[in-house]
Order: C-alpha cells, then sequence, then structure tokens
C-alpha cells in the first residue's frame, strides 16, 4: 500500500507534494459489528487537512477538507473510486471496505483555520468521500471538524448522503449563527430498487429527504443535487417527477440535477455493475458515453430543462418551499447550475 500523494482529488494527478503522514503512523483496525462487517479501518495522521482544489479545476470553491478515503456508502457510479488507486487499493470493492481515517482531522484544521496565512476561505467538505459516512458514527470527526469551523466564523459547505448529519444539528445551527453554512444532500432518485443494488450502503433517498426536512424545520437551509441522474434506469419523465416532488415537499431550498458521469475507475466498476444487473443496456451506455465520461451536452441539457421546470412546478426555490431558511443556498455544489466536467463525486 503507498500512503503518498493524497493531496490529490479525484481524478487528479499523483502530487508530487509531500506525503501527508508517515507510513509508519498506519493503524489498521476493524470493529466486530455488523455494520463494518468486513470493513478494515486505516487510520493515519495526516500532515494536512486543507486541501487546494487544482487551479484548473471549474469548481465554486476552492478548499476541501476530506476527513475520510474510501466510503462504505458503495455507490457504484462513486469517481473518487479512482483515488484509492493512488493508495494501491483496489478501486472496486477496495473502495467500499478499505477506509482510510484522519484521526487528527479536527486538532489539525483548527490549527491550520488559526494560520497567519490562511485567509477565512470557504470550505467544501463531502467533496470527494462522504464526510457522514457510516464511520464518523464511530470515529466522529465532524464535530470537532465543525466546531473549528464555528470558532474560526469559518464559511463552509457539507454534501452528504449520510442522515448521520443530524447528529450535529446543534453545531450546524451554532455555525450558522457565524458565518455562511450551506448543506445539500444528494438525492439522484427515489425508485427503491434502484438505491438497493446502485447505492448499496447509502441510507434510503426518503430518509435522506426526511434530512432535508429536518434541517429545513431547524432553520437550516439544504438544498439536493440530485445527483446521479442515471439514463434509462432514472430518467424517464415520470421518475424526473417523481423525484423533483419529493425533493420540493421535504422542502429543499434548491435542486441540481448532474447526469451520471463515468470516469476512470467508477466506469469499469458501473460497466460491470450494469452488465450484471442490466445487460440490455450495455450497448446503449456505450453509445451514450462513446466520447468519454460524460454523456453528450444535449442529453444533459434536456434533463437539466425537464428538472428546472419540474421545480419551477412545484415551487423549488428562492420564491417557493426554501424561502425563510436562514443559512440560504449553500454556495458549494449544489449552487452549481449547469452540469458537466466537476470534481464532485455524486454523493
Ligand atoms: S458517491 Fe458519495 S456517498 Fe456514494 S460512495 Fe461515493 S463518496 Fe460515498
Amino acid at each position: 500500500m503507498r500512503w503518498e500523494n493524497l493531496t490529490t482529488g479525484p481524478g487528479d494527478r499523483p502530487d508530487p507534494a509531500p506525503a501527508l503522514f508517515d507510513a509508519d503512523s498506519v493503524t489498521t483496525r476493524t470493529f466486530d459489528s455488523p455494520e463494518f462487517r468486513g470493513v478494515t479501518f486505516h487510520e493515519i495522521h495526516a500532515r494536512s487537512i486543507l486541501n487546494r482544489v487544482p487551479g484548473a479545476s471549474r469548481l465554486p470553491f476552492e478548499w476541501t477538507v476530506n476527513p475520510y478515503r474510501g466510503c462504505t456508502h458503495a455507490c457504484v457510479y462513486c469517481f473518487a473510486r479512482k483515488s484509492h488507486s493512488y493508495l494501491d487499493l483496489d478501486t472496486g470493492l477496495g473502495f467500499d471496505s478499505q477506509i482510510v481515517v484522519k484521526v487528527n482531522a479536527p486538532e489539525l484544521l483548527r490549527r491550520q483555520l488559526g494560520s497567519r496565512r490562511w485567509q477565512g476561505e470557504h470550505v467544501a467538505m463531502g467533496t470527494n468521500v462522504d464526510c457522514y459516512q457510516r464511520a464518523e458514527g464511530r470515529y466522529r470527526l465532524m464535530p470537532g471538524i465543525l466546531a473549528a469551523l464555528r470558532d474560526h466564523a469559518n464559511p463552509f459547505s457539507i454534501l452528504t448522503k449520510g442522515t448521520l448529519i443530524l447528529r450535529d444539528l446543534d453545531l450546524l445551527r451554532q455555525a450558522a449563527e457565524v458565518t455562511r453554512v450551506g448543506v445539500s444532500v444528494s438525492v439522484g432518485f427515489t425508485d427503491p430498487a434502484l438505491w438497493r443494488t446502485l447505492e448499496p450502503g447509502t441510507p434510503a433517498p426518503h430518509r435522506r429527504l426526511d434530512v432535508v426536512r429536518a434541517l429545513g424545520s431547524h432553520g437550516i437551509g439544504c438544498g439536493v443535487l440530485m445527483a446521479p441522474v442515471v439514463p434509462f434506469l432514472g430518467d424517464r419523465p415520470e421518475q424526473l417527477r417523481e423525484t423533483v416532488r419529493a425533493v420540493a415537499e421535504a422542502g429543499a431550498t434548491s435542486v441540481t440535477p448532474l447526469v451520471l458521469h463515468l470516469r476512470p475507475g467508477a466506469r469499469e466498476w458501473f460497466m460491470a455493475w450494469l452488465a450484471h444487473h442490466h445487460p440490455g443496456l450495455v450497448g446503449r451506455y456505450e453509445r451514450l458515453y462513446a466520447e468519454g465520461s460524460y454523456a453528450p451536452k444535449w442529453y444533459q441539457r434536456r434533463i437539466t430543462r425537464q428538472v428546472h421546470e419540474l421545480a419551477e412546478e412545484f415551487g423549488i426555490g428562492p420564491s417557493g418551499a426554501g424561502t425563510g431558511h436562514r443559512a440560504g443556498p449553500p454556495p458549494g455544489p449544489a449552487a452549481r447550475p449547469e452540469p458537466g466536467p466537476t470534481q464532485l463525486t455524486l454523493l
């Protein structure tokens, strides 16, 4: 296992920057509980926790904090899978079950936020892997991270599929009193059969929408990143309608569609899943993604238009259900209006 180059994000080239931790400092653990069966945790002491997004990025934020690598939510399409290969770990089942935990993330972040060189820029979380994946229930890194951001009145956003975020509601509210806080939940579809096979380790879509509802009722406005919209499996008009309707009912402040993309690392894993579960669609996918990792622009535009029309119909947006939430629409991923190449992992 190679423990260098952890400064890179998914899809980036390995960064020649110094390793974030020493190989000697890795402690490997397993836990004998049903939720962590088959999962191995690699606890490390990171040297840096504020990661700068490469300059060429089209993302609306420059700094990220990622306390974990790998994700037990195990979404088949997750494009952070590629980043596991930088550690010489497997990008398939290995990504789902070999989890790197930066156990010193809270203290390190507090120290880095206090540095004279830090300018208080926006910090995005959940942009690589889910910071509220199941491991967080045991390691509890996010409370310390949120407390550090709150104490430095540092703006931040979180994108998650994890219901565990509600554990930290008080900290989110306290932070929202002193700085700009954006929260987005990712729900690409509500179809239960698709969810069970494509996002097997995640909370069900309706439970994620309950998070949106709960945050809203506590004054934390929450957007929905409708990602991924899955071609031929989750893109029928009635499916889009049902999802947007559910998002609206949950009181989301915004809904931003993002069509599935299949970058190397995720593509192989997804196509194997497709061949197993929907063999009749393999040819159609090969044609739709013939140009590379992204569906054609015409397809992306069509989905965006349909979702925006539905959002208007159901009254999602500043003049709709979300009005009145204190924190407002998130400045992070969910504020992004156009689909296209991003480094989001479609949480
Ligand atoms: S898409 Fe997000 S929630 Fe799913 S496995 Fe990847 S990081 Fe985890």
